[in-house]
């Protein structure tokens, strides 16, 4: 596979100064309006190369950001990650050991392996499950328009639906197939339980624009849980495309290959080879299968891509 070098629009800036929090775990700041309210939760970086999170979070906390109501918490996930960026490398910072973004489950989160990650994971457990309504912020290898992520739970729904920029969403009706997200943590898990919980996909690491998008999913959110007034005027209406979630393929072997190459939305028509892995083909289950998150380099064992469906 080719791949354009990526353009470094944003990079990464020491996080040190924010490092000493107030809710008793580095690198995360929380603010109680005193008032009664949701506690909301707008995470960066739960990929360490994920770095329009880190242009959001560290925009509310310079701005001097105060909830009108309930309680805001910021956090930035995986920093040890993020320090770890190389720009001949830029990839490579997206975890260290762990995908943090899989490790939600009581087994791993109680279990004897030990990661940077796992131990971070169990550090957040408490901030992650003490909030009310989460937004994780991620961007993407490829350069593709912002989307949602999100369990398909009709909470979840109404809430992005509602905010209705980025105007893309991909709906997880089975769960992610691969690990538990940090959204489907605990109750965020449960389809009876209570809570939204997103994550923002604003589009390539190290585009401007997804530092953009980040910031205002991030306000967004807030203002749609009355942390903060909202944008005036308010944004005109955007056709609403969803996806649903069939399936998520990981790499099996090093032979793993795309037919052509893929950055993401490419339609597929039922039974179109997508891509090959040893000997076992990855062929489209339904006509108008819809790529999302093609890997840019197949790792055995990581996810190679989502296969979806769009949703009426
Ligand atoms: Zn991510």
């Amino acid at each position: 596979m080719t791949h354009n070098p990526p353009v470094f629009e944003v990079l990464p800036r020491d996080l040190g100064a924010y490092r000493q929090g107030n809710a008793g775990v580095d690198y995360v700041h929380r603010f109680a309006s005193g008032k009664p309210g949701p506690h909301v939760l707008i995470n960066a970086l739960t990929h360490g190369n994920e770095i329009c999170g880190m242009v959001a979070a560290t925009h509310l906390l310079d701005t001097g950001i105060r909830p009108l109501v309930g309680t805001l918490t910021i956090s930035f996930a995986n920093v040890a990650a993020y320090e770890s960026f190389d720009p001949a490398r830029p990839f490579e910072s997206r975890q260290l050991v762990h995908n943090l973004n899989r490790v939600w489950s009581i087994d791993e989160l109680e279990g004897v392996q030990d990661s940077p990650e796992l131990r971070r994971a169990r550090e957040l457990r408490p901030v992650v499950a003490a909030a009310d309504h989460i937004l994780d912020i991620h961007s993407t290898s490829q350069d593709v328009e912002p989307f949602w992520v999100y369990p398909g739970y009709a909470r979840n729904a109404a809430a992005a639906l509602a905010l209705g920029r980025p105007p893309v969403h991909l709906v997880m009706p089975r769960g992610l197939g691969s690990g538990t997200p940090l959204i489907q943590h605990g109750r965020h898990g449960q389809a009876e339980g209570q809570g939204v919980a997103l994550v923002v996909e604003c589009g390539q690491h190290f585009r401007q624009s997804a530092a953009d998008v980040a910031t205002q999913a991030a306000l967004d959110f807030l203002a749609h849980f009355g942390l903060v007034e909202r944008a005036v005027p308010p944004p005109a209406p955007l056709a609403q495309r969803r996806f649903e979630l069939l399936e998520t393929c990981m790499v099996r072997t090093a032979d793993f290959r795309f037919v052509q190459p893929l950055v993401g939305f490419e339609v597929f028509a039922q039974g179109d080879l997508i891509a090959t892995d040893g000997p076992q083909e990855l062929r489209a289950p339904c006509d108008a299968c819809t790529v999302f998150m093609p890997t840019r380099e197949p790792i055995v064992g990581r996810e190679a891509v989502y296969l979806t469906r769009p949703l009426d």
